[in-house]
């Protein structure tokens, strides 16, 4: 078999339906999609349907207990209670955050996530431990999967002594993101701690997600204060708002009114789809032209027993919680978890046109609404161009 400039061999895939539409082969070369490929490993496809690599847009792989026994979950009603809980959860479970995460991320790839952003505690217990934890899985799992780290203050900046220092070295090292998180109620001072992430993301030039669990008024003032900032620093669609459960629990006049701005600056939103709390919804961000994507937040961690390394599982959640019905509404669910995912990432190089990168997922589906209700084994992933399951096995 021919070995391309890579050092990967040549694959065409026969027979398979892009987006569910018509038959077509599909071919790789030098790890990206190719209008031909000679001398290549031929699969046959089955007339499958062919996805594009799933994006997990928000997650912690370094809190998860993925691979692990089963946690007894005792936490509190609080947001407070389980930041706190948590710190002491790590120190009494001698936490391995790197053996964790990286057998959920393994675990993501064997679902087709081939893209990922991952948000990874930085706090005065654990130093930059758990971002360090979170290179290394990123390390092993180089050229299959890409991994954006975010430096995610979990316990607060302002209230926290030294992680505003810690954040900066952590994005001198190599986490590609700035975290934040609910300005007003953990730090109790949103100016001082907008301050230190905007202020990192002009020194380092690198984009911000802010966790936004604020609802409401309280939500909204910090939602505004992001803002601000946005417009002032010409900071066009290099901000997310991770949850922005405010813009589920707002009056629609106002709600409205801050997503026309999110929209002028190109501002995201990451959306888990709670069950339990209202969100902002597909319909509002679309009509707004804000790009909504999905991710799954924590994975059966010390926060929360739920959760599946599945982005098509994730995207059956985003449907449900929509109220989506129709084939062509589902359609919405999948570009939470594929196209604006990677719009809001800022994933280069995604789809499923020649030059793109090759990551390919192959299911047994006649539509993507039928893949995301039934989300079956994945007949093939390949991640950069190689092949990492074959017969929904994990093969590397
Ligand atoms: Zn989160």
């Amino acid at each position: 078999m021919a070995q391309a400039k890579s050092g990967l061999p040549g694959l065409t895939i026969r027979n398979v339906r892009p987006l569910g539409g018509a038959a077509s082969d599909v071919h790789v070369r030098d790890g990206r999609i190719a209008a031909s490929a000679d001398n290549a490993e031929i699969v046959d496809g089955g007339g499958a349907l062919l996805l594009p690599g799933l994006i997990e847009g928000h997650t912690h792989l370094d809190k998860t207990t993925w691979g692990a026994p089963w946690h007894r979950n005792t936490i509190g009603p609080t947001r407070a209670e389980r930041i706190a809980h948590e710190r002491d959860w790590r120190v009494a479970t001698n936490h391995d955050a790197e053996a964790r995460s990286l057998a959920l991320a393994r675990a993501f790839l064997a679902n087709g996530t081939t893209r990922m952003r991952a948000h990874a505690d930085i706090d005065p217990s654990i130093g930059l431990r758990h971002v360090h934890a979170t290179q290394r899985t990123r390390e092993s799992l180089g050229g299959i999967m890409d991994i954006q780290i975010v430096a995610f203050p979990q316990s607060g900046i302002v209230c926290q002594k030294g992680v505003a220092d810690m954040m900066d070295a952590a994005l001198a090292g190599g986490a590609d993101v700035v975290g934040g998180i609910d300005p007003c109620s953990i730090d109790r001072d949103p100016v001082r701690h907008l301050d230190v992430v905007f202020g990192l993301a002009s020194k380092h030039g690198k984009p911000v997600d802010i966790h936004l669990h604020e609802t409401g008024e309280m939500g909204a003032f910090s939602l505004d204060l992001i803002l601000e900032r946005t417009e002032a620093l010409g900071l066009v669609g290099q901000v997310t708002i991770s949850h922005g459960f405010c813009l589920g629990t707002l009056p629609v006049a106002e709600c409205d009114a801050l997503l026309a701005r999110m929209a002028r600056v190109d501002m995201r939103i990451a959306t888990t789809a709670p069950a339990g709390i209202p969100v902002p919804t597909l319909a509002a961000c679309r009509a707004a032209g804000v790009t909504i994507y999905g991710g799954n937040d924590g994975i059966r961690d010390s926060w929360t027993p739920y959760g599946e390394p599945d982005m098509l599982d994730r995207a059956m959640h985003i449907g449900l919680r929509n109220g989506l019905r129709r084939d062509d509404e589902l359609e919405w669910a999948l570009e939470c978890v594929t196209s604006a995912a990677a719009v809001g990432c800022g994933f280069a190089g995604y789809g499923l046109a020649p030059g793109c990168r090759a990551d390919l997922v192959l299911v047994d589906a006649e539509t993507v609404a039928e893949a995301i209700v039934r989300r079956p084994a994945r007949r093939l992933v390949v991640a950069g161009g190689r092949v990492v399951v074959r017969d929904g096995i994990l093969v590397v």
